[in-house]
């Protein structure tokens, strides 16, 4: 009896006449329609996944203000106040994207923030852990970088190019990133006045924000730069991207203090003087005083949810090389673990690493070069000596920051 022909199942081709034939229960297929097979199913995966990224956020598996709050716990130590207000204002944002206006004619409005503190206090720290938790594209811009349309710098557009390039391009998810504009505070204007000159670095590129912050249709060049007549533009609308401003306002208490008095006068104002928390004055920031400093009202009126951030105490600082989640400590622990290497450090090595941030007053921004002129020498020598564990003590750490500070 002749052997029976079997045939794929999708082209009919007979088992003579393909190379490979697979057989199932019901049915077979042949090596090149199973080849084609794959490749549907890949396509048809991959389309999907784009669908899943590009399309609508869901703001119902959004965490809540305390969620949020928690979460910058692990990474931010103090700044209680601050973190509220982000907390709220990021909710409310996303809230705001999810919400369908023609159901009852109320539309919800952007809230924009402006977080003012000293330098090294946790700013942008605090935006990067948010906008990591949310999984949104993140960017940082410095707004010193600008200058009005037309003047040697960047355009103020270039912002969101670089939102633009974390998001991979892809425009929907753009739209609902988070941007924070460092160092808001330099570009205000020099005297309280209006100016009659124009003032290249300040009030136009305030002017030029507007729009952004508020939200509009904005010509893109995706590659950067300056705006060029020949480019292809991508267009992204920034109503629904998050604007989170910091600056360190330096002097501002003095204006806040000037408020503070010249209110206080009348009714009841002894009292309220004597309440008064003079050593901290921050906390009683208004927007009037961001006025009084050179923002224009329009900018001020833009970032609604205005907020502070404390000096970081000795305290605090201790904390940040230990406690959060990423701390300096763990990062240099997780680095000598991965050759072996088990550190330590004595707790009057990590004072002297506070001393040290305290004497430097760069915030917690100085702990990290300190720490990192204590190990470069371990760093270099231990992979290869065989050592199996580490401790810096006091001693070692105040000998090697002093070795980098004679060599500097
Ligand atoms: P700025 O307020 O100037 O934006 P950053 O947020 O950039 O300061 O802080 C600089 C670095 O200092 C951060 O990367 C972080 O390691 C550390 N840091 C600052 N403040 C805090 C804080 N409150 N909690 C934990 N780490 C902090």
């Amino acid at each position: 009896m002749a052997k029976k022909i079997e045939r794929c199942s999708f082209c009919g081709r007979g088992s003579d006449e393909v190379k490979l034939l697979i057989t199932g229960l019901n049915g077979a297929i042949c090596e090149e329609c199973a080849e084609q097979a794959y490749s549907i199913v890949q396509e048809s995966l991959n389309s999907d996944k784009k669908a899943s990224k590009s399309s609508g956020f869901n703001w119902h598996h959004l965490p809540k203000p305390t969620e949020i709050k928690a979460y910058l716990d692990q990474y931010v130590i103090g700044q209680d106040d601050a973190k509220r207000y982000l907390s709220v204002a990021v909710y409310n944002h996303y809230k705001r994207i999810g919400q369908k206006v023609e159901d009852d004619g109320v539309e919800i409005e952007k809230s924009n923030v402006i977080m003012v503190g000293p330098t090294g206090t946790g700013k942008t720290l605090m935006a990067r852990t948010i906008a990591n938790l949310l999984k949104v594209p993140f960017t940082i811009v410095d707004a010193t970088v600008f200058t009005e349309a037309g003047y040697v710098g960047e355009d103020v557009e270039s912002i969101l190019s670089r939102l633009l390039q974390v998001a991979d391009f892809n425009v929907e998810s753009t739209q609902r990133g988070i941007v924070f504009i460092d160092e808001i505070d330099k570009i205000a204007r020099k005297t309280d006045n209006p100016s009659i000159t124009r003032d290249v670095s300040g009030e136009g590129v305030q002017q030029g924000l507007l729009k952004l912050l508020e939200g509009a249709v904005v010509n893109v060049p995706p590659k950067g730069g300056r705006k060029h007549p020949d480019q292809d533009y991508v267009h992204v609308d920034t109503r629904n991207i998050l604007f989170i401003c910091g600056g360190a306002f330096d002097g501002i208490e003095r204006k806040i203090a000037q408020r503070l008095n010249t209110h206080v006068v009348g009714y009841n104002s002894v009292q309220n003087v004597a309440r008064i928390d003079r050593g901290n004055l921050m906390q009683y920031i208004q927007p009037q005083d961001l006025k009084s400093f050179g923002l224009i009202p329009e900018i001020i009126g833009r970032l609604p949810v205005l907020t502070y951030l404390n000096p970081l105490d000795r305290q605090a600082l201790r904390d940040i090389l230990t406690e959060p989640k990423n701390s300096l400590i763990r990062q240099q622990q997780k680095l000598f673990g991965m050759d072996g290497i088990e550190l330590t450090f004595d707790e009057d090595a990590l004072e002297y690493i506070v001393d040290k941030a305290v004497e430097f007053k760069l915030g917690a921004r100085g702990l990290r070069s300190i720490v990192e002129s204590i190990m470069i020498g371990p760093q270099f020598e231990m992979p290869t000596s065989g050592t199996k564990s580490f401790t810096v003590t006091r001693d070692f750490a105040k000998q090697q920051v002093e070795k980098a500070s004679f060599a500097a």
